[in-house]
């Protein structure tokens, strides 16, 4: 059976370039990077080669760039270094992955801290005057805690605006990239972010390998005591080819960013428009504005009875699909961020996250809505 995958927000497919790279990388550089060696020189070699390139593709310096196995392992150093270097308060929304959510609510449960979730328009789009209001409303040590791109939804933060209201208030600005890396530019020089994660396998890299960005001076305690890697924050023998593979992937995902970013609007706006078409009632609940070209969000006028079965019948169909987050499939709960957004009757009805990649055709699309018509 042919096998679609539209599942390309929860993890991508690597480049068949990465993977050729990848293969050489380990076979031939073969040093631990800390040995002192030829063959441990010129591992340490390509290891900071990548570090500067990831650290240009950003506008930033590569001693602001700390590898790590992917965005959780950022996210959960990062908030959790904060409270522990004096951030009373943490301003927030209920549509972050659950890696921040999760990450939060354990230290809300264990620690003095104050949580602020803002208010959500029904795009999923934050009110920068609330922001900016409860920014103004006490003199309280703050991390400003939004992702970029939500990766249920897609729908775009403003992190400029974001990063420039923070900045103005004295509050600490930690943006999860995950959706958005490889996907738009980000050029830290001009945009104020202080803390930034991402992960390899979203942007056509290996699984298990992404990146933190500290921004030059602001705090972080090591994660890891050890052989003193990653400047001694994060001990532990470099996961070496896969940041290689991972600094490949990035790089070409921002040569080919224009005509990739087209495609991908292509197929997003056939998607709707066929879906429309042989689904009438179909809810988009991704905005055609202000959201990722990747990602596409629906409600289907489907039996609610359907809703719980729809991947699990599209597997079939050899289909790959999710509901909504990855680590949430298995589950019959509605996703954490519909929740935010539908009214009750809508929540209840099937939905259902398309994630596209520049490997996908229209005629991915036609198979989804032909296997959709026989559920
Ligand atoms: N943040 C977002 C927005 C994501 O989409 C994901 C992955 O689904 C993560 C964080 C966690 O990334 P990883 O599982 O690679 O650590």
């Amino acid at each position: 059976m042919a096998q679609i995958y539209l599942d390309s927000a929860a993890t991508s497919i690597m480049r068949p370039e990465v993977i050729a790279k990848m293969t050489q990388y380990m076979s031939e550089l073969i040093g631990n990077p800390s040995a002192t060696h030829a063959l441990g020189r010129s591992s340490k070699s390509a290891l900071e080669t990548a570090r500067k390139t990831i650290a240009k593709h950003l506008n930033a310096s590569s001693s602001e760039i700390i590898f790590t196995s992917g965005a959780t392992e950022g996210i959960h150093w990062v908030i959790n270094d904060c409270v522990d270097n004096g951030v009373k308060r943490i301003i927030t929304t209920r549509i972050e992955h659950h890696a921040v959510l999760d990450t939060i609510f354990a230290i809300e449960n264990s620690r003095d801290i104050e949580v602020d979730y803002l208010s959500l328009n029904e795009n999923g789009t934050i009110s920068y005057t609330e922001l900016v209001q409860l920014l103004q409303k006490e003199d309280c040590p703050t991390l400003v805690c939004l992702m970029h791109t939500n990766n249920e939804i897609g729908t775009i933060l403003d992190i400029e605006k974001t990063a420039r209201l923070c900045k103005q208030y004295q509050a600490l600005f930690f943006t999860d990239a995950v959706q958005a890396i490889g996907k738009t530019t980000i050029d830290l020089s001009i945009i104020d972010v202080d803390y930034l994660v991402a992960s390899g396998h979203k942007f056509h890299g290996p699984k298990g390998v992404g990146f933190l960005y500290k921004r030059k001076n602001r705090f972080l305690k090591t994660l890891f005591h050890g052989g003193g890697q990653e400047k001694g924050l994060r001990a532990g023998t470099e996961n070496l080819h896969s940041i290689l593979a991972m600094t490949d992937a990035l790089t070409l995902s921002y040569q080919n960013l224009a005509q990739e970013q087209e495609h991908l609007k292509k197929i997003k706006d056939y998607a709707i428009s066929e879906l429309e078409l042989h689904f009438p009632g179909t809810k988009i609940n991704s905005y055609p504005e202000k959201t990722a070209n990747h990602i596409l969000n629906i409600t289907l006028p489907f039996p609610e009875k359907k809703a719980s079965m729809i991947v699990f019948l599209l597997d079939m169909k050899g289909i790959a699909i999710s509901r909504g987050s990855a680590c949430q499939s298995g589950s019959n709960q509605p996703s954490h961020v519909l929740a935010q957004l539908l009214n009750k009757e809508d929540l209840k009805k099937p939905s259902i996250r398309i994630s596209f990649s520049y490997q996908n055709t229209l005629e991915d699309i036609d198979a989804l809505c032909e296997a959709l018509k026989t559920i």
